[in-house]
């Protein structure tokens, strides 16, 4: 799959499931209102669709949500979408979680073939994670990177950078990071879905952060990639990787391999973008794949070239009106 631009899309990131068991302030309401069960995608349809796109060359495909883990049966979905590691047809199944049931699963996904998963953890202290997820366990989520661990699964963390939240813990969870052997990964805040909170209080550049780490460590740039936005640097005196994704002070759109579709089979060409296309409807329309098909590729023949994230310039307000939990991070 080719853009209008060039890029070569062969990244799939989907949303299995809208809804988490947390409810961090930059992601969600807390009295959020979840989609109806009958407008998801079932378990069967995920795969038909996750296939679909294999078979058009997707090589990357991460599950994601809302908290992915927490969708019923997941299991046997990712058991399934394994068949595609084994066939050599996908490189790389993956996903981003929030730990919660990171305990119970670590085992059974580093059986399926999964080699790595990111980690949303945006604080170590126990009474901040609360505050921060609202409904989180920081102590749940430490006993599944354990569990991870011992599965032998490589981890990465993904912090959100939250201005006065956990703006000068950011060195003390990047040598914790390191010290584990996890590395770490720094997101910006980013515009999606109204929440109760003005985002504009939580906006944090990392291109400040950058500067004030730069003052007690050696940050070298290194090419190393992941198939996802981060650049990453090496710390010299942790030995460790931590990256950075800045939609909001470096846009790196010009790069983009990637498409995303909800639970409910939208599929949606650019995470700061409304265009999206349907996907539920000619998957459902008939048992063969070309209306599916076809209608990939009528999507992907009008990728746009890149988001327009401005968080002061919108005075807070959301850019998109799907919170990220839709999309999928
Ligand atoms: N529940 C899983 C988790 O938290 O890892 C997967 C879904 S979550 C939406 C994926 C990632 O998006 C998380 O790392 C989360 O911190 C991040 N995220 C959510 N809302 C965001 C926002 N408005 N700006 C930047 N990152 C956000
Ligand atoms: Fe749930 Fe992940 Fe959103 Fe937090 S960031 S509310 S864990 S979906």
């Amino acid at each position: 799959m080719i853009d209008p631009f060039g890029r070569t899309v062969d990244y799939l990131r989907v949303s299995v499931t809208d809804r988490c068991d947390f409810r961090c302030v930059y992601c969600m309401a807390e009295d959020m209102t979840f989609l109806p069960k009958r407008d998801l995608l079932t378990l069967e349809e995920l795969d038909r669709l996750c296939t679909a796109f294999i078979d058009k060359g997707v090589r990357k495909l991460r599950l994601t949500g809302g908290e992915p883990l927490v969708r019923k049966n997941i299991m046997s979905l990712i058991r399934n979408l394994s068949r595609h590691l084994n066939s050599g047809a996908l490189d790389e199944l993956t996903l981003t979680t929030n730990g919660s049931q990171l305990a119970k699963y670590a085992g059974e996904l580093a059986d399926c073939g999964v080699r790595r998963i990111n980690v949303s953890i945006d604080t170590l202290d126990r009474e901040k994670f609360k505050k921060i997820t609202r409904w989180g366990q920081l102590g749940k989520v430490m006993e599944g990177l354990d569990a991870a661990r011992k599965a032998g699964l490589a981890v990465k963390i993904n912090a959100v950078a939250l201005k006065d939240v956990n703006e000068f813990e950011i060195p003390d969870m990047m040598r914790w990071a390191h010290g584990e052997g996890f590395d770490l990964t720094l997101i910006e805040t980013m515009p999606l879905g109204e929440i109760d909170e003005d985002r504009t209080d939580q906006y944090l550049p990392l291109s400040l952060v950058r500067r004030r780490l730069e003052e007690d460590f050696t940050l070298t740039e290194i090419p190393y990639k992941t198939g996802g936005p981060a650049r990453y640097v090496e710390v010299a005196e942790t030995g460790g990787r931590l990256g950075f994704i800045t939609p909001l002070t470096h846009n790196f759109c010009e790069s983009c391999n990637r498409v995303r579709v909800t639970c409910t089979g939208t599929l949606f060409m650019c995470l700061g973008q409304e265009d999206a296309a349907d996907l539920r409807a000619p998957l459902r329309a008939s048992e063969s794949n070309e209306l599916l098909s076809q209608a990939i590729d009528e999507a992907i023949g009008r990728k746009p070239k890149g988001h327009d994230f401005v968080i002061d310039r919108r005075g807070g307000k959301a850019a998109v009106g799907r919170h990220m939990s839709m999309t999928g991070g």
